[in-house]
């Protein structure tokens, strides 16, 4: 199964599709980092993808 992440571009944590997909947009989890990321940051073939095979990335 690809594994759908998104990178943050201020502090480069890896967020996985799921966490971005169950909130929408989520604030960076990383220390001290206040970007604000959005599922729609994600390219849109991911998010294809992520939508269309949406059951099994269910945890
Ligand atoms: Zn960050």
């Amino acid at each position: 199964m690809k594994i759908i992440t998104h990178t943050c571009s201020d502090c480069g944590t890896v967020v996985s599709a799921n966490e971005l997909e169950d909130r929408r947009v989520t604030k960076c989890p990383g220390l001290d980092c206040e970007a604000v990321l959005r599922f729609s940051d994600l390219p849109e073939r991911d998010r294809e993808h992520f939508l269309d095979n949406r059951e099994r990335y269910r945890l």
